[in-house]
């Protein structure tokens, strides 16, 4: 599953990278972005976990 990671919620907690860090990782502005499809379990569980629902399928 791809997803995309929306620069205007995200506040940089970190919390998908930690846990999914083949798909997402902190740009230079601080903010997460993927940069990879992952596997749908894992993705799913950081669209859930995201504190401020900054992720969503792309
Ligand atoms: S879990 Fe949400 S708020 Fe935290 S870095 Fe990832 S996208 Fe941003």
């Amino acid at each position: 599953m791809r997803a995309h990671v929306d620069p205007g919620i995200c506040i940089g907690c970190g919390l998908c990278v930690s846990s999914v860090p083949e798909v997402f990782r902190l740009n230079g502005d601080g903010l997460a972005e993927a940069v990879a499809d992952g596997p749908d379990d894992a993705v799913q569980n950081a669209i859930d976990a995201c504190p401020v629902s900054a992720i969503r399928k792309a």
